[in-house]
């Protein structure tokens, strides 16, 4: 069945405090950078937007920086720029290969970091066609009354399966936000919750601007679970980075995407120089294993997705341990 984009108007402001204004004139006003998660959730009908404010002409937001003290990507920056950069490759591999890992090339023109840290949250009862929404009586994230994935349950737990999340919050990056009330900067980590219907700290008048990284060396990576071999969302995907301490054990940053409504910061302990290697793997898949929560949110089953993602963490984990002692 065709499904036709709904009329709305088009406003393209220049800069950062046009946007915000243009957001706060509107509740049903909403940012459009590349589009290519927006414009095919409006298709489906599964947004009463009435204002789309464009943000490509914003140049402040285009800015990508890397000097001795920090990486910053403005949320304009497409993720082919991102990609193309050698440097970041080299110094952020796991930012890297996340960027590489989003949808195709073609997407990757037009798409944008901020469009992909804001992704809306994905579940294989919204995913769908209005006319297969509307036979299913929709659902709590959108005009409906219940959860079809957790009918007893009071909130929605669509999973948050954005790719350059986990990368950036394992690199333990910063965001900032700006608004009517000026700028802000949080932790990423910080600015997700546990709920698909809400997953972003973020008001409707207020836009992300860019992402900020110390420029620290890291050994780091980045890889997914996925149902085709291209061009599709994680089912489950991570990040991890392993740093030498001074004491030649091995400290980790891991965070996880695909499984939970918002990404899972896996708080790791350090791999002193004696422990036990293989007791302390053995333990790092167990607390992956506890720490997220898959649901049965796509046509993969949730407990798969559990022992993949335990699975693939602690191997990646083990190579870069090892690659950090060479
Ligand atoms: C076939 C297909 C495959 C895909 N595969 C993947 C994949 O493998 N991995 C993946 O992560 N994604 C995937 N995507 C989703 C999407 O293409 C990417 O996530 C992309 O990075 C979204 O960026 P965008 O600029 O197009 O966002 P848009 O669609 O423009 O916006 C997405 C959301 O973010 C908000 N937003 C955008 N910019 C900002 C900002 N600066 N501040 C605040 N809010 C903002 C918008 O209002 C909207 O709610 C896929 C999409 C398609 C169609
Ligand atoms: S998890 Fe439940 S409420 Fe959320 S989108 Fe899926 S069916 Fe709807």
């Amino acid at each position: 069945m065709v499904e036709i984009l709904p009329n709305f108007k088009l406003v393209r402001p220049k800069t950062v405090e046009q946007a915000v204004a243009m957001l706060a004139r509107s509740e049903s006003a909403k940012l459009c950078a590349g589009g290519t998660d927006l414009i095919v959730n409006m298709r489906h009908g599964l947004s009463d937007v009435h204002t789309l404010v464009e943000i490509s002409q914003i140049n402040e937001m285009q800015e990508l920086d890397l000097d001795d003290d920090r990486l910053r990507i403005g949320a304009g920056v497409t993720l082919n720029e991102l990609a193309r950069s050698n440097e970041i490759a080299k110094s952020f591999p796991a930012i890297h290969q996340a960027c590489v890992a989003i949808a195709s090339p073609n997407h990757r023109n037009c798409a944008t970091v901020g469009g992909n840290l804001c992704l809306d949250t994905r579940c294989l009862f919204y995913n769908q066609s209005h006319w297969w929404r509307k036979s299913n009586d929709y659902c709590l994230k959108y005009r409906g009354t219940i959860c079809h994935v957790a009918p007893k349950g009071n909130r929605c737990r669509a999973a948050f399966a954005g790719d350059l999340a986990p990368a950036l919050i394992a690199c333990r990056a910063d965001i900032e936000i700006t608004g009517p009330q000026g700028k802000r900067v949080i932790a990423l980590k910080d600015f997700y919750r546990e709920d698909g219907a809400d997953h972003l700290k973020l008001n409707s008048d207020e836009i992300v601007t860019a992402v900020s990284v110390k420029s620290t060396a890291q050994n780091s990576a980045y890889k997914k679970i996925t149902v085709r071999g291209a061009l599709d969302f994680p089912l489950a995907g991570v990040a991890v980075v392993c740093n030498q301490t001074p004491d030649d054990g091995r400290s980790f940053s891991i965070a996880i995407t695909g499984t939970n409504s918002s990404p899972v910061v896996i708080d790791v302990p350090e791999l002193k120089k004696d422990d036990n290697r293989q007791d302390f793997f053995s333990a790092l898949g167990n607390l992956v294993k506890k720490s997220v929560s898959p649901q049965r949110t796509t046509t993969i089953a949730a407990h798969y997705r559990r022992l993949s993602i335990a699975a693939i963490t602690v191997r990646l984990a083990k190579t870069l341990s090892d690659e950090g002692s060479k």
